[in-house]
């Protein structure tokens, strides 16, 4: 894992206003959105059904309902942007007293004064987000490798600093196509959350994706390409809100046929067969004779040539 200096995520005592409280146990739910701009801006296009906003309500409904749920369940947001990711929920730039607490509490509908700030600071985030986004190109990848990265080193970092014991789960609405580049970082990625055991959930919403159907059968969560886009919210709060243990208890979809390609270490093409280096596991799809990991080099064993033996000439007598 590469190191993550956590510029834009609380410190404790920012968390501690948002309800973190130490020396019990939590149950965090992170949920990573992708919010490529132009993926999403094509999308409004072809559809009105759903858009980055009335899928960011989905995600504030299924976000209220985790913590309303128990007093020890934690909300993470983080957007994935096609360069970087952004933490909406917890933001460090909240104060106690800022608008939002007193929008909740001037309202007096009686909310949850914990939802609506999230609420509040989710939608502020997100939009301050959006307009510094600056598109250069036209490529729909997601640095979706990158975020959930972020998440993980979140977790870890929660999990040294609190001392407690933390149940963590991530929960990945992906809208773009996969980006074979990110083969590599995506599956380390999978690895150590397999090793920390946090389970990774995905919700996507257009074609299938191959890399986070890998990541839910590795690590035990549940991958569901939603059917109906208009329903998300419905889809997030029936399978995604119950945690491991409650699901077992669910009818739930069935799981997903598992894509299992690799991408090869020289293109980043995704192969069924390739050759594979004997000391270092690369994957290449064509032969080289040297490895360009390891740089092992092989020796190839071509066919030996058999020499025509010579015709005896008859000699005449
Ligand atoms: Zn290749
Ligand atoms: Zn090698």
């Amino acid at each position: 894992m590469y190191l993550y200096t956590y510029r834009d995520y609380p410190d404790l005592e920012t968390l501690n206003i948002f309800g973190w409280c130490l020396n019990e146990e939590i149950n965090l739910l992170v949920i990573v959105v992708d919010v490529n701009p132009i993926w999403w801006g094509q999308q409004a296009q072809r559809a009105t059904e759903l858009t980055l906003s009335k899928c960011l309500d989905a995600v504030m409904v299924l976000g209220n309902s985790h913590m309303a749920m128990s007093r020890t369940n934690k909300l993470s947001v983080i957007a994935s942007h096609f360069e970087d990711s952004h933490f909406l929920y917890p933001g460090k730039s909240w104060r106690m007293g800022d608008s939002c607490g007193d929008d909740a509490s001037s309202s007096g509908d009686g909310k949850y004064e914990l939802l609506a700030v999230a609420n509040n600071l989710i939608a502020e985030e997100i939009r301050k987000v959006m307009s510094k986004t600056e598109v250069r190109g036209n490529s729909t990848d997601t640095l979706l490798a990158g975020t959930l990265a972020k998440a993980l080193c979140c977790i870890l970092l929660l999990k040294k600093q609190l001392f407690t014991e933390i149940k963590s789960r991530i929960l990945v609405i992906k809208a773009a196509e996969d980006c074979a580049r990110q083969y590599m970082n995506f599956m380390n990625v999978i690895f150590a959350a397999q090793k920390q055991n946090i389970l990774i959930d995905a919700c996507v919403l257009d074609s299938d994706s191959g890399l986070l159907q890998q990541a839910c059968d590795i690590t035990g969560g549940l991958y569901l390409k939603i059917p109906q886009k208009v329903a998300l919210a419905q889809y997030l709060l029936w399978v995604f809100l119950p945690d491991s243990e409650q699901r077992s208890q669910l009818v739930l979809p069935p799981p997903a046929h598992v894509d299992y390609r690799a991408a090869c270490f020289c293109h980043r093409n995704l192969i069924e067969i390739g050759y594979v280096c004997s000391v270092c596991l690369s994957i290449f799809c064509n032969f080289s004779p040297i490895c360009t990991t390891c740089e092992t080099a092989f020796k190839i064993q071509l066919p030996q040539m058999v020499k025509p033996k010579k015709k005896k000439l008859k000699q005449p007598t």
